[in-house]
């Protein structure tokens, strides 16, 4: 492992563009469990919640899980070494941006500046009728659904239900991300939901040299992956962050 780290190390200097593309598993060590799998959320509660439709009809009920999930497990969250690590990159000229699927906020509270959120961000919520955004700090959640100060209509937190379309500045930016990348590191995503799967799929057919961190394969292991660094992603990103900056020439 700590061969291939290095291997990795000496890509990443070399590069003039690297991105990092994040999903659900980077923040399984802050303690934010991800959709799928032995762990995930949809074994405990209906991803019908999440299906714009149906919340559209069933707010209420829909909010009282929207609240657990997304406003008491996320809110206590705080970013691990692999958040760090990457906005330690950015800062040090190793990393050009990140584009992630998550909406925990998690990488902008370790202190990255350019992160493109494919997904949204639960932090905020939106008025659908006036457009009215709102920081998730200001709301009582004590009161759900929460109601929009202008004109009363239920807000809606800020991420994509399934059914709405990728934000388009996001979308345009991952993907303008890829096709410039000489490297991707890929962390924690199963690859398994789309279109978010297809921009390092872009950074490969590009050209880019694409380095994956997850303790379980993925879609991506076997297809795309040319350095594929087996582990959590907290003790991978450490590692490689310990080399890289003590070894910088
Ligand atoms: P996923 O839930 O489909 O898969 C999670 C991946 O993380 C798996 O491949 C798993 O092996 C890996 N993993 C588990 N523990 C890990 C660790 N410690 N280090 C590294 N990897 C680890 O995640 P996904 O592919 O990102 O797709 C789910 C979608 O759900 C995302 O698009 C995202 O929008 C959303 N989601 C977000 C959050 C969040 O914001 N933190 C949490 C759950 C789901």
């Amino acid at each position: 492992m700590d061969i291939l780290i290095k291997e990795a190390v000496d890509i990443i200097k070399k590069s003039e563009f690297t991105f990092a593309f994040t999903g659900a598993g980077i923040s399984v060590e802050s303690g934010i469990p991800p959709f799928r799998g032995k762990h995930g959320l949809w074994n405990k509660y209906d991803p019908k919640i999440l299906e714009l439709g149906y919340y559209l009809n069933n707010h209420e009920k829909c909010w009282v899980h929207i609240r657990e999930i997304f406003y008491d497990f996320f809110s206590d969250a705080k970013p691990n070494d692999a958040h760090i690590v990457l906005a330690e990159m950015e800062k040090k000229g190793y990393l050009k941006s990140i584009v992630t699927q998550n909406i925990d906020n998690l990488h902008y509270e370790a202190g990255s500046k350019v992160v493109h959120e494919f997904h949204g961000n639960a932090k905020k919520l939106k008025c659908l009728k006036c457009g009215t955004h709102y920081n998730s700090s200001e709301i009582d959640f004590n009161n759900i659904p929460p109601r929009c100060k202008n004109d009363g209509e239920i807000l809606k937190p800020d991420f994509i239900f399934f059914g709405e379309g990728i934000p388009p500045d996001a979308y345009k930016k991952s993907f303008a991300n890829a096709e410039q990348a000489k490297v991707c590191i890929i962390v924690g995503s199963t690859g398994e939901v789309t279109p978010a799967s297809f921009v390092p799929r872009t950074a490969k057919q590009n050209g880019a040299i694409i380095i994956e961190i997850n303790p379980e394969e993925s879609m991506f292991t076997n297809t795309i992956t040319d350095i594929y660094l087996k582990g959590r992603a907290g003790e991978v990103l450490k590692k490689l962050g310990d080399y890289l900056f003590n070894n910088p020439a």
